[in-house]
């Protein structure tokens, strides 16, 4: 299959309603368990390592309508809450046997008390993870935190989870961001011959089915990419920054693109492309987990980390890339990436770095504005 229809058999099934996929996977695979992982990261090792699916619960996109979520929210909560919500209420969520928060923000954290309250029938589990990366206790703090993780999934699953069955997951996942790294490698080297939207589509199928069919498309969609030779646009090359949780729509996503830009990196369902190094197997693996967290992940609006400042990783991944700018989309009513965004301005500024600031909600339906926005700032960087 060559890479446009590959792209456009699984645009098609984020389209419909990506859920229906874990529905029918569940139906097909009777006694099955599966457990919804809210963004931004979480260790799915421990939930496959107990047979159970983990699936990507991402927000409900710019096709549902909210019609009961609103009303126990206040409104300046960011809309992938309300949708999640929103979901459950629908029965779309009705396939799933637990779902997984974590202290990323207070909407987010207030979203896991919601579920525990109104669907009793869902195991709701929640991380804490560390505001303090420094302490020399942090690493058997988060491994006990991923160890009760572990016994609850334990319990779901009705089976005991050994080290090697966990091992096994965290070869099978390395593997499978190896491969999306690999594709994310294409796009800043080639951007011609892969788009962002190509690139986030054949990501984000993998939030929604099993690892191993995951790895089987990603080699798959390698393998087609060998055969396109397109030849650069005229466009600006730029790194995207501030989607890290709830998930702008593909439309949005296109026009940026169709305005000019070239994007080389983003911080798109980041929590599935986590970690930038393999996660060591030997020893012990929910330390190997917890120390992965804490030395190899990628920085992000919601993980607190001092021993290096934030815009220092932005400015980092500018000059890496070789790009000449920075888009800050970043969505509506996100505290986190509102926070953020006082800091990479600043720094920004200071090191001569143009950028644009652009504010998305996933159902949002026009993109006309954010377009011409976008022209308008290639354009003046351009012709300047
Ligand atoms: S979009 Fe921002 S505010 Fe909303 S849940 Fe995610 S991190 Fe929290």
């Amino acid at each position: 299959m060559n890479i446009d229809d590959l792209v456009s058999r699984h645009r098609g099934m984020l389209e419909d309603s990506p859920l229906n996929q874990v529905a029918e996977w569940k139906a097909k695979h009777p006694g099955s368990k599966i457990v919804g992982c809210y963004p931004v990261y979480t260790p799915v090792e421990l939930i496959h390592a107990a047979g159970i699916l983990p699936v990507g619960i991402l927000g409900g996109g710019n096709r549902l309508e909210i019609a009961h979520a609103d009303s126990r929210f206040q409104s300046f909560v960011c809309s992938i809450v309300k949708s999640t919500l929103e979901l459950g209420l629908t029965g779309s969520l009705d396939s799933l046997d637990g779902i997984v928060f974590h202290s990323i923000c207070d909407p987010a954290r207030n979203l896991a008390s919601v579920f525990k309250r109104n669907f009793p029938r869902l195991q709701v589990d929640y991380i804490h993870f560390p505001q303090n990366m420094t302490s020399p206790h942090t690493e058997n703090y988060l491994a006990a935190e991923y160890q009760k993780l572990r016994s609850s999934y334990e319990q779901l699953a009705g089976r005991h989870v050994t080290d090697d069955d966990l091992r096994n997951s965290i070869c099978l996942y390395n593997e499978q961001r190896k491969l999306i790294r690999d594709l994310y490698r294409t796009r800043r080297e080639t951007p011609q011959n892969l788009s962002t939207l190509e690139t986030y589509v054949l990501t984000r199928i993998g939030t929604l089915i099993p690892p191993e069919e995951h790895i089987q498309v990603l080699r798959e969609s390698t393998a087609a990419l060998r055969h396109r030779d397109e030849k650069p646009k005229d466009r600006i090359k730029v790194v995207l920054e501030g989607s890290f949780c709830e998930q702008p729509p593909l439309e949005l996503i296109e026009s940026l693109e169709a305005a000019g830009c070239y994007i080389l990196d983003d911080d798109f369902l980041l929590g599935w492309r986590w970690f930038e190094q393999d996660i060591p197997l030997d020893g012990e693996p929910i330390h190997n987990l917890a120390r992965a967290y804490l030395h190899q992940s990628v920085y992000s609006g919601v993980k607190h980390d001092t021993r290096q400042p934030k815009a220092k990783h932005l400015i980092d991944k500018v000059r890496e890339t070789g790009a000449s700018a920075v888009v800050i989309l970043a969505a509506k009513f996100c505290e986190p990436a509102l926070f953020d965004y006082a800091l990479y301005r600043r720094a920004l500024e200071k090191e001569g770095i143009p950028h644009l600031y652009l504010e998305f909600e996933e159902k949002m339906w026009l993109f006309d504005k954010a377009r011409t926005e976008v022209e308008t700032f290639v354009e003046s960087m351009l012709f300047d």
